[in-house]
């Protein structure tokens, strides 16, 4: 089934959790399980990101397919076009359609490590439109695209104190193209600034874009690991965040207690201004994302106490 129904219609509040391939074989069988305790609490779909250059392509596959039919969940597959050659994209497209899952986030990919540009293979695609017209070309209105939105606009057009107007313009103009290409959905980049995410719909809205945009949420775990992700996206901090990070980036429980909060309060804002769904970028982690949920009443507060470590890992991997 396709995402973008359950995403925008029924009129009720729902949420999504975004996973990665781990390294090693045990934070698999890990994530299979926390997976499975996760979606016990009804995500409307979950997602599974794509190594650049199809560097996770077979793993990726493996739990994409996997969640769909065996941790039973509608699943959306990440797939980045850039150094990658077609064959390698219609072969990932195809297993999946072959095993049920109907939803793709139709990515550009960053350049591989210790790349500052990518190298368009020959044939291959130079960005994400490329792939979202070729998806529709050659499988029609089978698969659900979901395109990536960019709130403060994309990071190469970031300059020192943020994109230009005309660069935040252009972004959304081609943020358009990637929709009347075929795109359905449009997930965004994280952000901690709720307000440059509204006034990005309202902007999309103005120019045309009708689609639902689902905000992305990362819940901040770890003051290290938001410094190095908010560096990397080139993501506005408001002074508010550093000025109740500051006291306490030593201490991570209480970090961790505050990404919680900010989180609730991000979501509660946003939910309060009509949008219907929450995606979490868990970092295949559970505590946060669901205690950000719990906070928003969207799930269950006894089934997050008795689900959370103490239940026995479920069995999903060697089922
Ligand atoms: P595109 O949409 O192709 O373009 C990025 C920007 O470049 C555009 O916003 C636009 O400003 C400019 N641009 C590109 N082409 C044109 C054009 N023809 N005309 C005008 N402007 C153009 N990366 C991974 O490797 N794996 C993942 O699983 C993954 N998941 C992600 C999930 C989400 C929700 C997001 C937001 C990002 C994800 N990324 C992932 C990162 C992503 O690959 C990078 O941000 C990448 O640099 C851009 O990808 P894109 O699909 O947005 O690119």
């Amino acid at each position: 089934e396709k995402i973008r129904e359950a995403v925008d219609g029924e009129g009720r509040t729902v949420f999504s959790f975004e996973f990665f391939p781990p390294k090693t074989e045990e934070g698999v069988e890990n994530l299979f399980e926390r997976m499975d305790r996760m979606v016990a609490h009804n995500p409307t779909f979950c997602d599974i990101t794509w190594g650049a250059g199809g560097s996770t392509a077979d793993l990726t596959l493996e739990i994409a397919n996997r969640m769909q039919n065996i941790i039973s969940v509608e699943t959306m597959m990440h797939l980045t076009c850039t150094n990658m050659p077609v064959e390698k994209i219609d072969h990932a497209l195809d297993n999946i359609k072959n095993n049920g899952i109907q939803n793709v986030l139709a990515l550009r990919g960053d350049p591989p490590h210790g790349q500052d540009k990518f190298v368009q293979v020959e044939g291959g695609f130079s960005c994400a439109l490329d792939l979202v017209k070729h998806i529709r070309a050659k499988y029609g209105d089978y698969f659900g695209i979901t395109v990536a939105g960019y709130p403060e606009a994309h990071p190469d057009m970031i300059q020192e104190g943020g994109a230009t107007l005309e660069a935040y313009s252009n972004d959304l103009a081609y943020l358009k193209k990637k929709v009347d290409a075929g795109a359905d959905l449009i997930i965004t980049q994280l952000f901690y600034d709720t307000d440059i995410f509204l006034k990005f719909v309202s902007d999309c809205r103005q120019i045309g874009i009708t689609c639902p945009i689902v905000p992305g949420i990362m819940p901040i775990n770890n003051y290290k690991g938001f410094l190095r992700m908010t560096g990397f996206c080139k993501t506005k901090i408001t002074s508010e965040i550093t000025a109740a990070l500051d006291p306490i980036k030593d201490n991570e429980e209480a970090v961790k207690a505050y990404g919680i909060h900010l989180g609730t309060e991000m979501c509660k804002k946003i939910l309060a201004h009509g949008i219907k769904t929450v995606h979490l970028y868990t970092l295949n982690m559970e505590k946060s994302a669901l205690a950000i949920l719990m906070n928003l009443g969207l799930i269950e507060e006894s089934k997050v106490t008795r689900s959370l470590p103490w239940r026995p890992p479920a069995n999903v991997f060697r089922a």
